[in-house]
Order: C-alpha cells, then sequence, then structure tokens
C-alpha cells in the first residue's frame, strides 16, 4: 500500500508471547477503508493471534495499533469494539444455549438502546442468510457448523462493525458452504465493511480480496496484490497446493 494513503488500521511492530514463546515478531500491516485484506499462512503461523491482539483479547508485548487515526492499542477489548473493530472468533464461539435471535442481540449490546436500528440490522442479517431467519428461534448449538459460521458472522455486524476481523471463516466447512460464505464476506464489504480476512485456505481468501499479507511464523515475510500472491510462484507452491 502506497504510504500516503491514509489507512483505518495501521499496525506497526505488532509483537505478541505466550510466556516466554514470541508467536508474532514486529507485524506491520495496514488496511484502507473499504478494503478486503487477506492474512494468509500456515496452520500455527500466528494468524489467530495476531486477531487477537489487534480485538485485545490477548495483551499485547510490543507494537502500535492505530484505527482512523486514534491510538487503540491500550484500549480494552470492550472499547476497542465501541470504537468499531468487531471481531469473528476462530471456531465461530456462538452462545450455545441461547437462540439465534439471543446470540445476535447479545451483539447489539453496546447499540441496545437503539432499537430502531437493532431492528433493522436484525432484518438485514436475516436477508443475508436467511438459514438464521427461519431458525431465529432454534438453540445456536443445535445449528450446523456452516450455520454457526453464519451466525458469528451476524452477531458482529450487530456490532456495528467498520472493520471486521474474520478468523479463518472456511475452517471445517464443506466446499459449497465455504464458497457461500466468501460469497457474504465480499458482500459485505461491497456494502462498505472493511474486512481483514485470516485464512489458512489461501487460494479463497485471495480469491475474493484486494491484497494480501503471508505470515510466517509470526513474520510478514510478503505483500502485495492479491492477484499478485496467486500469481507468485513461491506463494503457490507453499499454499495453493502446486
Ligand atoms: P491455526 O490456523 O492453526 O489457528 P494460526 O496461524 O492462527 O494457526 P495461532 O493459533 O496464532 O496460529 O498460533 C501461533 C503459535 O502460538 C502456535 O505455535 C501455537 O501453538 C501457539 N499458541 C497459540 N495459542 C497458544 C496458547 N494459548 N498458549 C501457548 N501457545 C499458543
Amino acid at each position: 500500500m502506497p504510504s500516503t494513503e491514509a489507512a483505518l488500521l495501521q499496525v506497526e511492530g505488532l509483537c505478541s508471547h505466550y510466556g516466554p514463546v514470541r508467536v508474532l515478531s514486529h507485524v506491520s500491516l495496514a488496511v484502507r477503508a473499504g478494503e478486503l485484506v487477506a492474512i494468509v499462512g500456515a496452520n500455527g503461523a500466528g494468524k489467530s493471534t495476531l486477531l487477537r491482539s489487534l480485538s485485545a483479547v490477548q495483551p499485547k508485548s510490543g507494537g502500535t495499533v492505530r484505527f482512523d487515526g486514534r491510538d487503540i492499542s491500550r484500549l480494552p477489548a470492550h472499547r476497542v469494539v465501541a470504537a468499531g473493530v468487531c471481531h469473528v472468533p476462530e471456531g465461530r464461539q456462538v452462545f450455545a444455549p441461547l437462540s439465534v435471535e439471543d446470540n445476535l442481540r447479545l451483539g447489539a449490546y453496546l447499540h441496545r438502546q437503539e432499537r430502531a436500528w437493532v431492528e433493522r440490522e436484525l432484518d438485514r442479517v436475516y436477508t443475508l442468510f436467511p438459514i438464521l431467519g427461519e431458525r431465529r428461534a432454534q438453540l445456536a448449538g443445535t445449528l450446523s457448523g456452516g450455520q454457526q459460521q453464519m451466525l458469528s458472522i451476524g452477531r458482529a455486524l450487530l456490532g456495528r462493525p467498520r472493520l471486521l476481523l474474520l478468523d479463518e471463516p472456511s475452517m471445517g466447512l464443506a466446499p459449497l458452504l465455504v464458497e457461500e460464505i466468501f460469497r457474504v464476506v465480499r458482500e459485505l464489504n461491497r456494502s462498505g465493511v472493511t474486512v481483514l480476512l485470516v485464512e489458512q485456505n489461501a487460494r479463497a481468501a485471495l480469491a475474493i480480496a484486494d491484497r494480501g499479507y503471508v505470515l510466517e511464523t509470526g513474520r510478514v515475510v510478503l505483500s502485495a496484490a492479491a492477484s499478485e500472491l496467486l500469481a507468485d510462484e513461491g506463494v503457490r507452491r507453499a499454499y495453493l497446493g502446486r
């Protein structure tokens, strides 16, 4: 990304440790408003840790995170959400004993006073994912993996994201469902939501992304337009299965 363009998210030198083990080493990246940026990398590269550090559910051990020009590096997680950064965690993490609709309403907790907006947004989620509308009274724990992924994305939308952090939305899903989820992610991005998408399924992620970063053992080793990464011989060999 040209350094002259202002970024919505600007990450500089981000480090993260689990105890003495450094998992992220001076990660720098930027996401412009309106972009869909993919982070690809192998199992264990640090992709989930990166998103968890950005949303402050995990402490950072160094570096800065700026969002819309504001330093959010030291904000607690609930204030990061309030700033407009909503995280769809790996493994969905829906509230299994609650209904689909209650899961969605919990996503709108910070905006619960704006009742008309919440109802409109619920309708929007049910339009994006009609199966959730049909099953709004069903317990979330009884949904299929794909439906839980839809619910997890829908719940984040109720948080009114300006930046959506999506962790491995294709994990464990059948190919048709992966296509469906990625189609919706693209649609959300076109409707104005900026997206930072973390994926092991590099081909599917880069196919919908504007730009991408390759993360290897906690370091950014490559960044380019998604189309360039898809054509890059090293990326093809390491991450695209040929
Ligand atoms: P995956 O796609 O498998 O989730 P990833 O790229 O998201 O991989 P992370 O989950 O961020 O990678 O893990 C990065 C490294 O940190 C791995 O070596 C992992 O074993 C380690 N790690 C992750 N969570 C913890 C934890 N809670 N305690 C200690 N080490 C951890």
